[in-house]
């Protein structure tokens, strides 16, 4: 099987600011955030898309993006949160690892679908992920 870049990110084999994990499911930043705190949650066992994964996958996903986005609530003041995920080329995935888009949202935060892929300040990146860590429960 050719290489996937959130399994190995799983690994540690490509680092990543890794904010969230469970036996399930792993939470990390993204690197080319679209919008502050943005965050990815992928399942540990590998999965191509939501169409593909079992509902144990899917579950497990959303339960962990639920605890990102109430954190991001309470650290970044996000007033909604878009969880999204992407399948197959047409669905505008680009990483064939199942993953759930984490998006906290500020009224006006200008982002629209789809947002194109900008490297963020990865010293940004790094002091949300550590105010995202605090505020998990
Ligand atoms: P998709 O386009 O499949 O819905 O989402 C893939 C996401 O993975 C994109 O938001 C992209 O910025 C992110 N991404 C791609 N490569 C890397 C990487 O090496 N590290 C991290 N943390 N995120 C990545
Ligand atoms: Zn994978």
């Amino acid at each position: 099987m050719p290489a996937c870049l959130f399994c190995e990110i799983l690994t540690g084999t490509i680092p990543a600011l890794r904010i969230a994990e469970d036996a399930e499911a792993m939470a990390f930043m993204d690197i080319n955030p679209a919008v502050p705190g943005h965050a990815l949650v992928i399942p540990r066992d590998h999965s191509v898309d939501a169409l593909a994964a079992p509902p144990a996958a899917l579950a497990a996903c959303m339960v962990l993006a639920g605890r990102v986005g109430r954190a991001a609530e309470l650290v970044l003041g996000a007033t909604g949160v878009t969880f999204l995920s992407c399948a197959r080329p047409d669905g505008g995935q680009t990483v064939f690892h199942l993953h759930v888009h984490v998006l906290p949202r500020q009224p006006a935060d200008g982002l629209s679908f789809p947002w194109l892929h900008k490297p963020g300040d990865p010293a940004v990146i790094e002091t949300i992920a550590g105010s995202l860590r605090s505020a998990l429960y």
